[in-house]
């Protein structure tokens, strides 16, 4: 897959499909094991992309049916599932067997400026992760109407995103994201996970966020 997502408008509706991963599930160990790469992108990340498609079905036909009484729970249902397949098709490229270190240029500048630095800006992505109660996400976002950096944190897919903001570095801490491997110690994911951020595709996203 493309390491930045597609824009501009396609004539006819898009099926979603699983993008596949750009490296071998087995190499984003030790700090991911390839178990869970593969359960998560395999199983989970499939079953949103299958979501998606069916709440677009389903609300095609609440259209032509003039079915109005279902749009509530169909578009919880998209924004639940298409939300779950935008933020994994993010995070399965902001990852990277090569990845590490920390990010340099002008994501870095931000970051240093908007956080005082990058292990304050660590520190606080890390904490609103842990933070999370039960399913959700650690994001840094562009919010271009400040023009600013923003780490947010979701619940589930959709719960707390700011409208506009675009996603730079999203990290899944869903319990499917580390259990097999960290069990309840979300800590110690967090911990590796570093090890392993592709800075190169977060200010990939960075410049196109501003273009
Ligand atoms: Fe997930």
């Amino acid at each position: 897959m493309s390491a930045l997502p597609q824009t501009g408008y396609r004539p006819h509706m898009a099926q979603y499909t699983l993008p596949d991963l750009s490296y071998d599930p087995a190499s984003l160990e030790p700090h991911l094991s390839a178990a869970i790469v593969s359960l998560h992108h395999d199983k989970h990340h499939a079953t949103y992309v299958k979501g998606a498609n069916t709440a677009l079905e389903q609300l095609e036909t609440a259209r032509s049916k003039e079915d109005w009484g279902s749009l509530v729970g169909l578009e919880k249902a998209l924004a639940f599932n298409l939300g779950g397949h935008v933020l994994h098709s993010i995070y399965w490229t902001n990852l990277s067997p090569n990845g590490g270190g920390e990010p340099d240029g002008a994501l870095r500048a931000a970051i240093d400026d908007t956080f005082d630095g990058f292990a304050s800006f660590r520190d606080l992505f890390t904490q609103s992760a842990l933070a999370v109660q039960g399913s959700g996400w650690g994001i840094l976002s562009w919010e271009p109407i400040g023009g600013r950096l923003l780490v947010q944190q979701l619940g589930t897919h959709q719960d707390n995103h700011v409208i506009g903001a675009v996603p730079l570095l999203a990290i899944d801490v869903w319990e499917h994201a580390y259990y097999l491997q960290y069990q309840n110690v979300r800590a110690d994911y967090m911990k590796a996970i570093w090890n392993v951020v592709n800075w190169a595709d977060v200010s990939k996203r960075f410049d196109a966020a501003q273009a």
